[in-house]
């Protein structure tokens, strides 16, 4: 057996199937990309899975590859087995529609016992193939295999879903009875007995049938062209040739294992073995995941990283380790595997202080966490479902960590009334969010919070600390998703008067979270509905707390204006104009005010240029908190709908231009407000007016739009300048009347035309002179037009005229006065001529009209109609 280091094993593997004609890919990524089935990458052929589905085109038929892989479903076995790691490598050659199993079973042979290759003896390997399948028995048999070192299993078929699928071998090499306490032997894999004695190295898959769902294995049909997919794992290959008694002692894992020892206070052998294996395969999974792109988080691969690095920690502290420390493993990760990866050189600093951030973050939840579940052990010897959930809800105690803890203590606990109560925390929390939508009933805990918090006006960054956390309305002790934060001081405006909440963001070094909107909680605090993007917040924690800065200056301008607003309306519509309501964001301005007629063009202009008089004459603009007294003494105006307490702040614009009650933010200079632009004025509500406006850049918004629109008026009328767009104007319109005219006259003219032709045609029946007369495209104008024409040629006549064409089919009937007096009625003949097009007339006893559908009918109509007359 060639004692080989990982290194050489990956060389030696590349090269051997290089040497078979198969080009070397490059391992891809652990994130998997295109396939959203898939978390992480998992084995060699799903990083090929492009090639064999035809989605790109294979560089060759033959290509081998290094895959780095992560199965989280084997995390329970990590340690347990000497075998199994949630990151591991995967080394493959895959034949697209190329070779198949004579060649695959021979190079797999050779490349294992070779001793220019593995040297395995060949008596240390054992294959296992699907019960029948003749070709793969013999094909092993032919280099040398013995027929007892062939072990057929039933579960040897490969198959996800319908689709290609086939039967497959395994190799697996037996490691001695050392590893057979009980002295099974070769049972153990002839009966699938879970062992690690003959460990699986190799897997090799005949991809040669196409599974349809219904039809039974057998049946199943040949694919036209059959794939080889075979995986190998380097660290299994690695502990056979170097012959150590799990993977965790090979050149792989060693140096982490050595490292972490001199950190610990318990050494590497019988007894810890776990933590330190736990620790060495974690750390590795964490490192590959970071360096291809993937961070902690609450889901998905962050939440697997997150995890992973918790389960570590907590194996650390069975030997002694209670500081973050995972973060110093990095480079002896980076060391082991720079040479095939290269590219951890340049990471390996970024990766650390991601973990170690991570770590420290853990530790603070950890020890309360774990304190309490450990104490209600001790005190209860049992764990409730009530309990892990609180473990859960209050502390982030993850509810895996709470299982195995009881786990190894032997406690089972209750995983259906933790389930039950994580349940009814969501119905709390829907209802909780109900009632706190609709603000009639506040949650309890948010009534019974009365911490005060301060608001700061000022548009800056501070920091404050966070003195209650809730979830819906229901206190927490800590938030890793979404939830409401109130601090002791903070800058976020809560949504009130009309104006609109602040947005923007908090955070820290180990947390940061968006802001997405802020209400008054029942006792006034402001409460900030976060949404966490990185790490969690505590009660407690110490965080910066910064404003989305324009949204608040322009929302500040527009509040201001809203003010100068109302003082011109008293100015232009009289002073018993009284606000109904407003709304006041970064966008635009609202202002709802009783008043019973709608605003004239010129009462509007005039609003506005006052407006804009207040703005340009840079009116400083105050604030002040009053006694309520005092402030309604010196005639500060209040929206009656509001309550007030005993003390109010109170805006005021220089000059005795405004003066009211308002808890809003506000510019300190008239001219901040920059141009006021009213877009709109509309009814809302009998007696009540909304004007609609913007301020600032909102304003200039809004000129734009209008210049927009007046260049493409200009384009249109193709005036050379604005002010020729009018004189344009005129003339188009003038030119239009002319045209009108002249289309007038034409149309006379060719109905002239047509009556002179149609002349002609009358036919002599019954004593009637009777017209049938199809005028394809005339429309019901030209048709009156044509029967004026008509109507003078003849004294008894009986005209029936039909225009348009295919489905629509004008028809109209005149009668003379000789045609009536016979009793003959326009509006019965309309009808019936209508009816054979499949439509529908009626009219008076002269003249009537009708509608036709169907023009193959209209050679009918001739004798309809003299039906009629007879
Ligand atoms: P096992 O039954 O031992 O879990 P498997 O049947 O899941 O193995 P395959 O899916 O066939 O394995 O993967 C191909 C090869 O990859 C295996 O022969 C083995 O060498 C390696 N391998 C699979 N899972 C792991 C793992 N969790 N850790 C290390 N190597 C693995
Ligand atoms: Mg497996």
């Amino acid at each position: 057996m060639n004692r080989l280091t990982g290194n050489e094993i990956r060389k030696t593997w590349l090269k051997f199937f290089e040497s078979k004609g198969h080009v070397i890919e490059k391992g891809a990524s652990l994130i998997p990309h295109n396939d959203p089935t898939l978390l992480w990458i998992n084995s060699g052929v799903a990083a090929l899975k492009k090639y064999f589905d035809g989605s790109e085109v294979p560089p060759s038929r033959r290509i081998t590859n290094v895959q780095k892989s992560i199965r989280t479903n084997d995390i329970e076995n990590v340690g347990f087995t000497a075998r199994h790691h949630t990151f591991f490598e995967m080394l493959g050659n895959f034949s697209i529609g190329d070779y198949f199993r004579k060649e695959v079973i021979e190079w797999a042979f050779e490349i294992l016992t070779s001793p220019k290759y593995f040297g395995i003896d060949k008596s240390l390997l054992y294959m296992t193939y699907l019960p029948g399948d003749k070709d793969t028995f013999d094909n092993w048999i032919k280099q040398g295999v013995e027929p007892d070192h062939l072990i057929p299993l039933e579960g040897n078929f490969w198959q996800i879903g319908e689709g290609p699928c086939g039967p497959n071998t395994e190799v697996f090499f037996d490691r001695g009875e050392k590893y057979d306490p009980d002295h099974i032997g070769i049972d153990l894999l002839a009966k699938d007995m879970e062992n690690d004695r003959y460990i699986e190295i190799w897997g090799i898959v005949f991809s040669q049938y196409n599974a349809v769902e219904g039809v039974k294995r057998e049946d199943y049909k040949e694919l036209p062209s059959k794939n080889i997919d075979t995986g190998a794992g380097l660290e299994r290959i690695a502990c056979v040739l170097q012959e150590t008694p799990t993977n965790f002692e090979t050149d792989l894992f060693f140096p982490i294992i050595k490292e972490v020892e001199k950190m610990a206070t318990l050494p590497y052998k019988e007894g810890n073995y776990m933590p330190y294996r736990v620790i060495a395969d974690h750390v590795r999974a964490i490192s590959f995941a970071l360096l291809d792109g993937e961070n902690f988080s609450n889901e998905g691969r962050g939440y697997v990283l997150r995890r992973l690095l918790r389960r570590a920690m907590r194996y650390a502290k069975k030997i002694g380790i209670e500081k973050p420390f995972l973060f110093t493993l990095v480079d002896t990760v980076k060391d082991i595997m720079k040479d095939f990866y290269p590219e951890f050189n340049g990471n390996t600093k970024r990766i650390s202080n991601l973990i170690k951030i991570e770590e420290e973050k853990f530790i603070k939840t950890l020890s309360s966490g774990e304190e309490l579940l450990n104490s209600l052990i001790e005190k209860n010897k049992t764990i409730t479902g009530k309990d892990a959930f609180k473990l859960y809800d209050t502390y982030g105690f993850p509810f895996d960590l709470t299982k195995e803890i009881c786990l190894e203590k032997g406690i089972k606990i209750d995983e259906e009334e933790f389930n039950a109560q994580m349940e009814e925390q969501k119905e709390r929390a829907r209802s909780a969010r109900k009632e706190f939508q609709s603000m009639k009933k506040q949650s309890k805990d948010l009534l019974d919070f009365t911490n005060p918090s301060t608001f700061l006006y000022e548009n800056k960054v501070i920091n404050a600390k966070v003195i209650g956390l809730f979830k819906d309305g229901v206190k927490v002790e800590s938030l890793s998703d979404e939830g409401e934060v109130i601090f002791d001081k903070t800058t976020f405006y809560a949504e009130s008067g009309g104006q609109v909440a602040d947005t923007g963001r908090i955070y820290n070094d180990y947390c940061e979270a968006i802001v997405n909107d802020v209400m008054k909680a029942p006792n006034k605090q402001h409460l900030h509905f976060v949404k966490l993007e990185k790490g969690e917040i505590n009660v407690g924690d110490e965080l910066t707390l910064e404003i989305t800065s324009t949204q608040r200056e322009l929302t500040k301008r527009n509040h201001t204006a809203t003010h100068l607003l109302q003082s011109a309306l008293d100015i232009v519509l009289g002073d018993q104009i009284a606000q109904q309501g407003s709304y006041v964001c970064k966008d635009y301005l609202r202002f709802d005010f009783n008043h019973n007629e709608k605003l004239s063009e010129e009462e509007l202009q005039r609003i506005e240029d006052i407006v804009n008089g207040f703005i340009s004459r840079g009116l400083k603009v105050t604030t002040e908190v009053l006694p309520i007294e005092e402030a309604n003494k010196l005639g500060a105006k209040s929206f009656f709908s509001d309550k007030y307490g005993k003390e109010v702040r109170v805006v005021s614009v220089e000059g005795n231009v405004s003066m009211e009650f308002c808890g809003g933010t506000h510019v300190s200079n008239t001219n901040e407000i920059g141009v006021f632009k009213i877009e709109s004025e509309e009814s809302v509500a009998s007696g009540v007016r909304r004007i609609q406006a913007r301020t600032s850049l909102g304003a200039i918004e809004l000129i734009k739009e209008k210049e927009e629109l007046l260049k493409e008026v200009r384009k249109e009328t193709q005036a050379s300048s604005n002010s020729e767009i009018l004189s344009r104007l005129v003339a188009l319109n003038k030119k239009l009347e002319e045209q009108k005219l002249a289309i007038e006259q034409l149309t006379q003219k060719m109905a002239n035309s047509l009556t002179s032709s149609i002349e002609n045609e009358f036919v002599v029946y019954n004593g009637y002179d009777l017209l049938v007369k199809h005028v394809k495209d005339a429309k019901r104008d030209d048709m009156l037009k044509i029967l004026d024409g008509l109507k003078t040629k003849k004294d008894k006549y009986v005209i029936v005229l039909i225009g348009g064409n295919a489905n629509s089919l004008p028809v109209l009937v005149s009668l003379s006065k000789v045609a009536r007096d016979n009793g003959l009625k326009a509006g019965v003949i309309v009808k019936e001529v209508a009816q054979i097009l499949g439509g529908s007339g009626g009219g008076n006893p002269e003249i009537a009209f009708g509608q036709g559908k169907d023009a193959s009918k209209l050679s009918d109509v001739n004798a309809k109609v003299k039906e009629l007359l007879d």
